[in-house]
């Protein structure tokens, strides 16, 4: 079938975009006030995640959570559940409609429907300094899913077991004493903390190319609500070549609580305050 390009192409091309959602009517987050309570706080627990594995931890709401690469370059996919009812889960869609396709410092992980509310805060980004690379590429993206076994077979025809997938099905299932067919459906999209991401320019393709992350860097979140944390040690590593796999070299992921001494001057965000008619 030959494609009719209309003699208007160009002009409609050119049309500009407009920003869907303004960052200026989002709540302010008050980094500030977090810096300094931050400041007052100690470690009060820690989980260290093996690599092609993940686990969960909790976070009371007004703590502080921070992943730490270690030992080598590596991928985490986090969930992020509400500790009173685990059907409140991170909203990776909308969180990128809100704050773009890659998080940092002051972006918040927001929640599903009906509540959508924020559930952490990012209070710090060791890697905020790499911006955006020159093929479009950014860190800790919230435009991938997660790696499963599902798309692994249909692409390859192979069964693997150690998707971040999997592993968060398993460590929630552990950690909710919850049958398989349970925990499974409340896995989610996740945010792909330390992964490197973008689309291609000439196909809109979803890439990877390995992380920048180096042993030391962290990222740190605030606890907006009481969380359940889900933490996958990525079996692609630092996902810069092979993936669904047992090929990549892993590294664990380490993750640290902190509790200040003082409550947050903030209230815990309510659910949406939306009715229906
Ligand atoms: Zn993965």
């Amino acid at each position: 079938m030959t494609r009719i390009i209309p003699e208007d192409a160009v002009e409609r091309r050119a049309v500009r975009p407009v920003i869907c959602y303004l960052n200026e009517t989002l709540p302010d987050p008050d980094l500030p006030g977090l810096q300094a309570l931050r400041l007052t706080a100690r470690k009060s627990g820690e989980c260290l995640v093996p690599p092609r594995e993940a686990r969960c931890f909790h976070v009371p709401a007004g703590h502080f959570f921070r992943i730490t690469s270690v030992e080598g370059p590596q991928v985490g996919d986090l969930n992020l559940w509400s500790a009173a009812d685990p059907r409140e889960r991170f909203y990776s869609g909308k969180t990128r409609a809100l704050h773009g396709t890659h998080l940092t410092r002051g972006d918040r992980m927001w929640s599903s429907f009906p509540n959508l509310r924020p559930m952490a805060t990012v209070t710090e980004d060791t890697l905020e300094w790499y911006g955006i690379d020159e093929y479009g590429g950014s860190v800790h993206d919230v435009i991938g899913t997660r790696c499963d076994p599902y798309t692994h077979r249909l692409l390859s025809g192979q069964d693997y077991h150690h998707c971040c997938h999997s592993n968060l099905t398993n460590a929630l299932m552990a950690e909710l004493s919850l049958a398989r067919d349970e925990a499974e459906p409340l896995v989610h999209d996740v945010l792909n903390v330390f992964m490197c991401t973008g689309f291609t320019r000439d196909s809109g393709q979803y890439f990877m190319k390995a992380s920048p992350v180096r042993p030391g860097d962290y990222i740190e979140f605030f606890a907006e609500i009481d969380l359940i944390g889900g933490l996958s040690a990525c079996p692609g590593g630092d996902c810069g070549s092979a993936h669904s796999s047992d090929a990549a070299a892993c590294h664990p992921l380490l993750v640290e609580i902190f509790a200040p001494a003082r409550s947050a001057a903030r209230a815990q965000p309510g659910p949406s305050a939306y009715r229906w008619p």
